[in-house]
This record gives structure tokens, C-alpha cells and sequence, in this order.
């Protein structure tokens, strides 16, 4: 991808006398003003469908911006409509959220597959093919393989082990109605690494055969923003399932996505019809988990490299699949070293045995839930082949890499010592008698 394309999706940083302000220390304030509200030192919930216009012209004004009536003046911004359309902690989140991965835009929405869903229908008309990755989070490949056959909307799939050589083969194969790279790295619950550059550049390729924008989509959910920024990599649109790590206690379902201007324009508009935005209290609460994010991402990461390493060397664990545990001369390692800078927080392995012993396994924890989802304050403990991955053909979850025999992990903030005591003694009972 040109330079310069790369360089138009990144926002103009904050600074103090040239000094580069960081994300984390910009999450409590940004784009709150506490004179909009009494002084109030933290942004309220506006908990209002409708906003009072000043004048008729006023409103006659914001309607115009908002329909794409004309086009924006310099500098004009939109006015406060109807919360379908805008709301101030929505704003406000957004503009936080940008910080991180440097995007010029951003959008949230009431759950991750609202979020991934108005993307894709934002762009995708009949007869346009998507080139995913696999596996993809359930909800997803549900939707590609599903839902949006039925609009004549066709999908192809590659591997991360083929990725080389499969990608650039469909690309050729369904060139001119290919609209749309869509990938999720590391996959779940494998930790499989997906080349963001590669696939920027074969988007880039594919773009110049059709004519108009073909675009690489990232569901960025396991390590970022904190651990892999895709948009640095060439990607044109980055996808948060918020419920995890962005939200982070368990308590909240949300999505975000963020990008390039118009890009999040388009998708924006799109959400206003579907009507997929969050409410005002689910920015709320993420405005809050968003103090805490590098804090929380950190400390989970590093217990779960203590973690990984213990079971790494256990007699009881048949293999481990963790991103800090990649050989150094593997390939995957190569991607990790290009566009990751930490392993994160999720971590998979195969126990000794199969269903039985990992159902043992997961029976006898006891400071870690055994529950779906991740990313959360509190560990987790799940069984993908029965449990978040139950509904994929058990041959397809052979060439996936799932197996009876697998346990994913999302190791919280808890002690590393106490989450370690916990896992010893599960996999003690699990080879009991
Ligand atoms: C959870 C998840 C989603 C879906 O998000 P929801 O908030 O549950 O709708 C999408 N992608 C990934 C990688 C996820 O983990």
C-alpha cells in the first residue's frame, strides 16, 4: 500500500510543547469539557433519546449535515439530533477511543456483531465476495456462511497456515468481485497469526483490478488496541468486540470499530438507520473501563505468561498455544515479531487425554469460572469443541486445530501465584483414579 494512503488514517497527535501525549494518560479527559456539565469532573450519562434544538434554524442546519444534504464547512460539527444519531457519550467514547490505535474515527455499537455486521452491509452489495480468514469468531462465520448468502453475497476462506499461498490464489480466482479481506488475528482459540501487511497489500492489488476500494477488515478483539495496532499494518478498518478486554469487567455486551474518515462516515450512517449504536450507559461504562485498559491488559499479560510457561513444562499438558511460546524460526513467529508487542492474555493448551480429562479439568477449578467470553478482570476457563466452537463439524474443527483435548484460557488480573495453585490442583483431580 502507498505511503501516503497509510499515513491519511492516522490523527494528529496531542502534545505539550512537542511533548506526545500517551493514550492512557489522555483516557480520563479527552474530549469532555466539565463546563458543558455544572463543572462535573466526570462526563455524566445523558440519558436522553431527544435533544432540545436552540433554534428552528439550528435544527434545519443539523438535519442538513446529518442526511447529507450539503457538505460539511471546515470545522462544523454536527449538532446534538436524537440518540439514534448521536449522543455525548457516544462522542465522547469515540473520541477516545481513536487514541490508541491513532485512527481518525470511530464508531461503538451495542454489541461486537453489530459492529461487525453494519460494517459488512455498509459496503457489500449482491454479487461481492469476501476473502476470510478461519477459524473466525462463531458469530461471524455464521453470518459470512449464512446470513449473508442469502443476499448473494459469496465468501472463501484461507488458513494461517496456507495464507501465502491460498489468499493470492482466491485473489486471482474472484479478483474483480472481491470487496471485502476480512481476518481475525490471533485466531480464536488457536492463537493462529494472520499477516496484516500481506493481506494489506493483496487488498491494495485487488483494489487497482476492480477499480474502486477493496478493503482489509481486522478483528483486532485479542490484542488490541494495546498489543497490535492493524491500521499501522495497512488495514482499512479495525473491529472491537467490546465486551472483552475494552470493557473488561464481564458487565457490559459492545462493539467499536475504528478507522479512516469516511470509511467510519459510511459505516456511521449506516448504523443510524439500523439503528445499532450503543445507548448512553453502555458509553458510559466504557468510558470508565477505558481509565483502567493499559493497567488491566498489562497485569493479565503478564500473568499469563507465568501461566503459559507453567504449562508449558507440565507432564500433563500435551501442547501449549500461547504467542510468547512460538519457536523463533517458525513463521509465525515472524508475523508475531512484525505486528504484535506482547502475547496478550489468551491462552489455549491440550491436556493429556481428551473430553473426559478436560471436563475433569474444568470441574475441578476453583478461583477460575468456567465460563465463554474473555478479556475480563476475572479468569476463564471454556472447552471450544463443545462450548464456543460446538457448532462447527467436528472435521472442520480437526483442520482448524480444535480438538477434544483443548482448553482455552483468559487469565484475569487474580494473583499469578493463586491462578497457577488453582490450575495445578485441576489437573491433578483431572488424572485422579
Ligand atoms: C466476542 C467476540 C465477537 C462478538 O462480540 P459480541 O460483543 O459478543 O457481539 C467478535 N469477535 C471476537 C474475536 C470475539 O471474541
Amino acid at each position: 500500500m502507498p505511503k501516503d494512503k497509510r499515513a491519511r488514517k492516522f490523527k494528529h497527535p496531542i502534545t505539550i510543547d512537542g511533548h506526545v501525549l500517551r493514550p492512557e494518560s489522555l483516557m480520563m479527559s479527552y474530549g469532555y469539557n466539565p463546563e458543558w456539565s455544572e463543572g462535573a469532573l466526570k462526563c455524566p450519562i445523558f440519558q436522553t433519546s431527544t435533544f432540545v434544538f436552540k433554534t428552528a434554524e439550528e435544527g434545519k442546519r443539523f438535519f442538513e449535515i446529518a442526511y447529507g444534504l450539503r457538505e460539511k464547512e471546515v470545522d462544523e460539527k454536527i449538532g446534538l439530533i436524537y440518540s439514534r444519531l448521536n449522543n455525548p457519550d457516544l462522542e465522547i467514547l469515540e473520541d477516545r477511543l481513536t487514541l490508541w490505535d491513532q485512527a481518525e474515527n470511530a464508531a461503538v455499537f451495542e454489541s461486537g456483531m453489530a459492529a461487525i455486521t453494519t460494517s459488512l452491509l455498509s459496503f457489500l452489495k449482491p454479487g461481492d465476495v469476501i476473502l476470510h480468514s478461519t477459524p473466525l469468531y462463531g458469530g461471524t462465520e455464521f453470518l459470512i456462511e449464512n446470513i449473508l448468502p442469502k443476499f448473494n453475497i459469496d465468501h472463501h476462506h484461507f488458513y494461517a497456515r496456507d495464507q501465502y499461498i491460498r489468499l493470492p490464489e482466491l485473489a486471482e480466482q474472484y479478483g474483480s468481485r472481491v470487496k471485502i479481506i476480512y481476518i481475525e488475528t490471533p485466531a480464536n482459540p488457536t492463537n493462529d497469526l494472520i499477516d496484516i501487511e500481506f493481506c494489506a497489500d493483496i487488498a491494495e492489488q485487488l483494489s487497482e483490478k476492480r477499480g474502486e476500494p477493496v478493503y482489509l477488515f481486522v478483528d483486532n478483539t485479542f490484542l488490541g488496541p494495546l498489543w497490535q495496532q492493524p491500521l499501522r499494518h495497512g488495514a482499512d478498518l479495525v473491529i472491537y468486540s467490546a465486551t472483552k478486554f475494552i470493557g473488561g469487567h464481564s458487565d457490559v455486551v459492545a462493539g467499536a470499530v475504528v478507522g479512516p474518515e469516511e470509511i467510519v462516515d459510511t459505516i456511521k450512517f449506516h448504523r443510524s438507520i439500523m439503528g445499532t449504536m450503543a445507548g448512553p450507559w453502555t458509553g458510559w461504562l466504557l468510558m470508565r473501563s477505558l481509565e483502567t485498559l493499559k493497567l488491566r491488559m498489562t497485569a493479565q499479560m503478564k500473568n499469563a505468561r507465568y501461566v503459559a510457561r507453567f504449562l508449558d513444562e507440565h507432564p500433563m499438558v500435551e501442547k501449549v498455544y500461547y504467542l510468547d511460546l512460538l519457536p523463533e524460526d517458525s513463521e509465525q513467529f515472524k508475523i508475531y515479531r512484525k505486528q504484535c508487542t506482547a502475547p496478550g492474555s489468551i491462552i489455549s493448551f491440550d491436556i493429556h487425554g481428551g473430553e473426559k480429562e478436560a471436563f475433569k479439568f474444568l470441574n475441578s477449578l476453583k478461583l477460575i469460572k468456567l465460563a465463554v467470553s474473555l478479556g475480563s478482570t476475572e479468569s476463564l476457563a471454556e472447552h471450544p469443541a463443545t462450548m464456543t466452537h460446538a457448532d462447527i463439524p467436528p472435521e472442520k474443527q480437526r483442520e482448524m486445530g480444535i480438538t477434544e483435548k483443548m482448553i482455552r484460557l483468559s487469565i484475569g488480573v487474580e494473583n499469578p501465584e493463586d491462578i497457577i495453585k488453582d490450575i495445578e490442583q485441576a489437573l491433578e483431580q483431572a488424572f485422579k483414579g
